[in-house]
């Protein structure tokens, strides 16, 4: 893997689906951490009031002082709010629980679905992807990150009406493309929690790849418990355990995203 070197805009990518539980905190740490590891600067833009991303890294809430709130209502900036994390490459701008505030604080904002995008067009040219973990809901946190979003990477848990939860997606997908952001695409949705033993986790798989094809990555992020215990370590899984399935499923999506942009790892 090659990063992209100075003086260029980062590659944008919001892991979105309004569905809570379905590995969208998951999915960002630990794509974030595969992509790090084959050489890419990576920063995640925590815009979930639960912080998950956050408390995964190991970022106690003393340390968030300036967080993805500010950056968006109080108009700090994202240099300011970045933090590292123990991830060689890897920042993070954290959230705190006053973000939920700001789903109702910026409907009085002029452009208020373009905070985000604002503050990433001045983000220091260091960055080769951002990864913008997603509250569970369609709200306003959610539209600022696909405003300002190159692509849409969407986790699907494997179990019944996951094609219809997803269709209100891919419409609100539809509807920013053409209100505001013509070049948006789903960079792929990740089947994630799949329980081999489950013949419903096949099925739907099945069903979901029938109607999306070719978007739905090959890689499926598999039902494990190492995954699961991870985030209580303040760590992600590929950092608490390197070669369980779970960890040697993210190295292969990483793999998989790499080659959809274009860059060969
Ligand atoms: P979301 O951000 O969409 O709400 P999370 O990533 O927080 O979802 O995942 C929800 C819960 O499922 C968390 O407790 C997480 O640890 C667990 N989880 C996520 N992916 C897996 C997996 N592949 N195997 C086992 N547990 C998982
Ligand atoms: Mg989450």
């Amino acid at each position: 893997g090659q990063s992209q070197g100075m003086g260029h805009r980062p590659r944008i990518i919001a892991v979105a689906n309004q569905k809570g539980g379905v590995g969208k905190t998951t999915t960002t740490i630990n794509l974030a951490t595969a992509l790090a590891a084959v050489n890419q600067r990576v920063l995640i833009v925590d815009l979930d009031p639960q912080g998950n991303a956050s408390t995964g890294l190991g970022l106690r809430p003393s340390d968030r002082q300036i967080s993805s709130y500010d950056v968006l209502i109080n108009g700090n900036s994202l240099e300011e709010a970045r933090q590292d994390t123990a991830i060689p490459r890897l920042t993070i701008v954290p959230s705190g629980m006053d973000l939920s505030g700001a789903e109702i604080e910026l409907v009085d904002f002029e452009r208020r679905e373009m905070q985000l995008k604002e503050s990433l067009a001045k983000l220091p040219q260091d960055v080769d992807y951002v990864l913008i973990d997603c509250p569970p809901s369609l709200g306003l946190l959610t539209l600022n990150a696909l405003v300002a979003s190159d692509a849409v990477l969407v986790p699907l848990q494997c179990e019944f009406f996951a094609l219809e939860g997803i269709s209100h997606l891919v419409r609100t997908i539809k509807r920013v493309k053409k209100a505001f952001n013509p070049e948006l695409e789903i960079q792929g949705i990740v089947l994630t929690m799949y329980d081999k033993r489950n013949n419903l986790s096949a099925q739907v798989a099945n069903d979901v790849r029938d109607y999306f094809g070719d978007v739905v990555y090959r890689t499926v992020i598999p039902r494990n418990v190492r995954v699961s215990e991870a985030p209580s370590h303040g760590t992600p899984v590929l950092v608490y355990d390197m070669k369980c399935p779970g960890s040697r499923a993210y190295l292969n999506l990483a793999s998989e995203v790499l080659k959809r942009e274009g860059v060969k790892a």
